[in-house]
């Protein structure tokens, strides 16, 4: 489904994107801002960007509550405006190429006439953007002297790649200054460690199973720590009321995985079978069990646990007073 969509709607959304991307991004303002992720918060601003989070959205099956960081991180997607960019600084040296042809001088002209009516040029945000991946040899030059244009783009894409996963982590680390989401990813982070498309997004089961597992993975589901938030209950007063002893436990994620009375018999049985992959998971306390089992890279494990968390949750959904 991600390919149809790089095949299919992207290159509709980025028509022309060599010309206005970096105009819409405001690359020239790479230089002046102190901001170490004014470029990636820049990203998330980009028009395209929208339907891109929402088509990743529906892929795993979560809702628009979802935070956008997490949906694309549990994807390994990175923003559309990341190859845009890389369309514009390719289109830049074509145009700067002496050899040009008649097509590409036309455009070069039409270029700076349309310049000559903006505070910033197509060339500045150029120079800017080279500027901050260290590549102003290429913009003095007009060219790549040393290497390849293939290899300038491959390298430049790897380090925005690079780049955007730094913040992708500091964000939900709640790193980053104007970010609302570390709450919510507070337990993310301590399992989603690179970033990559997961293996349980790829492993052949039913969607409503990857959608359940990637719910409790982004906390975009019903358990009352998340439920709580909407009617702006503390944290540590969110408990869970299923609980024979209720009011004494937080139904957060951990309490759903490793603790909660309403799963015990099946859990018993995926905690002795997980064993048999890991003899030392007994040992583990309740976080630690549910990191490994949320972040675990085994596709048998992942397997076991989805299937679970999709038996607990749809168990859990029926006991929602309202829908
Ligand atoms: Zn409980």
């Amino acid at each position: 489904m991600l390919k149809l969509f790089d095949t299919c709607v992207r290159p509709i959304l980025l028509y022309a994107a060599e010309l206005w991307s970096v105009f819409h991004i405001k690359c020239n303002g790479l230089g002046a801002s102190t901001d170490p992720y004014y470029l990636e918060k820049a990203f998330n601003k980009f028009l395209p960007e929208d339907i891109h989070t929402k088509y990743c959205k529906f892929v795993l099956g979560v809702n628009r509550y979802a935070s956008n960081v997490a949906a694309k991180g549990e994807l390994g997607r990175y923003p559309m405006a990341m190859f845009a960019i890389l369309q514009a600084i390719k289109f830049w040296i074509h145009i700067n190429d002496p050899l040009r042809n008649v097509n590409s001088t036309l455009s070069y002209e039409a270029l700076t006439h349309v310049d000559s009516y903006h505070p910033a040029s197509f060339d500045n945000h150029i120079r800017s953007v080279l500027h901050a991946f260290s590549l102003d040899h290429v913009y003095e030059n007009k060219s790549c002297t040393t290497m390849s244009v293939n290899s300038l783009i491959t390298t430049l894409k790897s380090k925005l790649m690079s780049r955007y996963a730094t913040y992708f982590f500091d964000m939900i680390a709640g790193k980053v200054v104007g970010n609302d989401s570390s709450n919510k990813l507070r337990t993310y982070m301590t399992f989603k460690k690179e970033y990559k498309m997961e293996n349980y997004v790829l492993v052949d089961v039913d969607k409503h199973i990857v959608s359940n597992f990637a719910r409790l993975r982004i906390s975009n589901h019903i358990l009352e720590i998340e439920r709580g938030r909407y009617r702006n209950i503390p944290a540590d007063k969110r408990f869970c009321t299923i609980c024979s002893i209720p009011n004494n436990h937080v139904e957060d994620e951990v309490h759903f995985m490793c603790e909660c009375e309403l799963y015990k018999a099946e859990r018993c049985i995926l905690f002795d079978n997980i064993e048999l992959f890991v003899p030392s998971f007994h040992v583990m306390n309740n976080v630690e069990k549910f990191t490994f089992l949320l972040g675990s890279q085994e596709i048998d494990i992942i397997k076991t646990c989805m299937d679970n968390v999709n038996t607990w949750y749809e168990r859990r959904k029926s006991y929602r007073p309202t829908v």
